[in-house]
């Protein structure tokens, strides 16, 4: 067993005593994050809830296939109706993140002072217990939607609740997190829930089509000038990163999730076992870390970008400047 009995009648409990049900994504929100709150909405509607859906910012639009049928809130442009979505509910289920801080700025302020009900899922190491009434946290899954799926059939007890809708959903999450079957996903369980799901109305070729293959013009120019013009080379540290200025991304008309991916072109090379992204963005600089082998790029985020993650893929970010960051970086590669 996964988890307690008493949690899961715990949070059966939760869902059957609640009437609105407020579901909510991090920001800068992933494949997996959205998988996971477009999956729970789906499988709540069975049980004729009222629901919302909260999405901190924007999301890339190669997930707007799952979310097209999934009524939602951008907490970025929908303020008021936000806050409301947090005060004027049951009952909260975070998906995909370990910490309120996940949420962005503007939100976390509302969760945390939110009396509701809190339930989190999530696989990143060391969840904040002390936001949360109900945790479902595995740090060996694959995803949040691998986890997901354990969490419905225990309260399924063992009984199918996939349709289409929910299985497509948990898919997209299993696939983006895992990097298309490529890491975090060397248990034979993530296959069975993946047949599971494949049995249930999944069409893989068409969810990796759009993941995958939607690249417009300036994306694909994008990423060949961060590889061509942007690539920082450590050899003899086995580092390698990729920077990219405000005005970098304004030249390629830069839309949210362009960047996807880049980051992980760096440990494509012979010998690089450490990456890094370094973005410029409108208040602050982002960095997304990556690594094959033993580094911990969830301590380095922690310990020096604000951030965390997982052992193999972490993110986190700086007020200073970009150039500052670049030579932050450059001096931490050359030291460890
Ligand atoms: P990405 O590089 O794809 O944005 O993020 C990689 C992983 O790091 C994700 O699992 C995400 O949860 C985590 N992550 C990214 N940015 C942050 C951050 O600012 N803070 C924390 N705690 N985790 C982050
Ligand atoms: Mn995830």
């Amino acid at each position: 067993m996964l988890f307690p009995n008493t949690d899961i009648i715990d949070f059966q409990n939760k869902i059957n005593e609640s009437q609105t049900i407020t579901l909510i994504s991090h920001f800068n929100p992933d494949g997996d994050t959205i998988g996971a709150v477009s999956a729970l909405f789906h499988y709540l509607k069975l049980k004729n809830k009222t629901l919302k859906v909260l999405i901190p910012n924007e999301y890339p639009s190669f997930l707007e296939f799952v979310m097209k049928d999934v009524p939602h809130i951008i907490g970025s442009k929908q303020t008021d109706d936000a806050k409301l979505a947090l005060s004027e509910t049951d009952l909260i289920i975070c998906l995909d993140f370990n910490s309120v801080k996940r949420v962005g700025d503007f939100l976390q302020e509302f969760l945390i002072t939110s009396t509701k009900s809190k339930v989190l899922i999530d696989h990143h190491l060391e969840p904040e217990v002390e936001n949360f009434n109900l945790i479902f946290s595995n740090i060996q899954v694959s995803s949040t939607c691998e986890l997901l799926y354990e969490v419905l059939l225990l309260m399924e007890n063992g009984n199918s609740f996939l349709n289409p809708n929910i299985s497509e959903s948990l898919y997209l999450g299993i696939c983006t997190d895992t990097g298309s079957f490529s890491f975090s996903c060397n248990h034979r369980r993530t296959y069975e829930v993946v047949a599971d799901l494949v049995d249930n109305g999944v069409d893989v070729e068409y969810v990796h089509q759009i993941v995958f293959n939607t690249y417009s013009e300036n994306r694909l120019r994008l990423l060949g000038f961060c590889l061509s013009e942007r690539l920082k080379v450590f050899p003899k540290h086995r580092a390698a990163f990729v920077y990219l200025s405000k005005n970098d991304l304004r030249r390629f008309n830069y839309q949210i999730g362009d960047c996807e991916g880049v980051v992980n072109f760096c440990l494509s090379m012979q010998g690089i076992e450490f990456g890094a992204l370094v973005t410029e963005r409108a208040d602050r600089v982002r960095l997304s870390f990556r690594s094959k082998f033993d580094f911990d790029v969830n301590l380095f985020a922690r310990k020096y970008w604000n951030g965390g993650g997982h052992k193999k893929a972490s993110g986190g970010y700086s007020f200073d400047k970009l150039e500052l960051v670049i030579e932050q970086l450059t001096t931490q590669i050359e030291t460890f």
